[in-house]
């Protein structure tokens, strides 16, 4: 039984889900709305839902724009 689930393990392709910017492969860190990420960012999501997947840096870059964002939405308030 054992032999048997580890053998079905091994044959069944496991999809390693990565960052959804065009041409970043990425390991995935961060699920953010694809909307989202296309409006506050410069950044091509190559996503067929509506989640968009960024690697570390990506988020980074997307943390950025927004914190900027936010600052000088704070900025007006005062
Ligand atoms: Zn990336």
């Amino acid at each position: 039984m054992g032999a048997i689930l580890k053998h079905k393990r091994k044959s069944k392709r496991k999809k390693k889900k990565t960052c959804d910017v065009k041409g970043c492969d990425e390991d995935k860190r961060k699920s953010l709305s694809a909307k989202k990420v296309t409006k506050k960012t410069d950044l091509k999501i190559d996503s067929s839902g509506r989640k968009a997947y960024l690697c570390k840096e990506h988020y980074k870059e997307y943390k950025k724009a927004t914190k900027d964002e936010r600052t000088t939405k704070r900025l007006n308030w005062d």
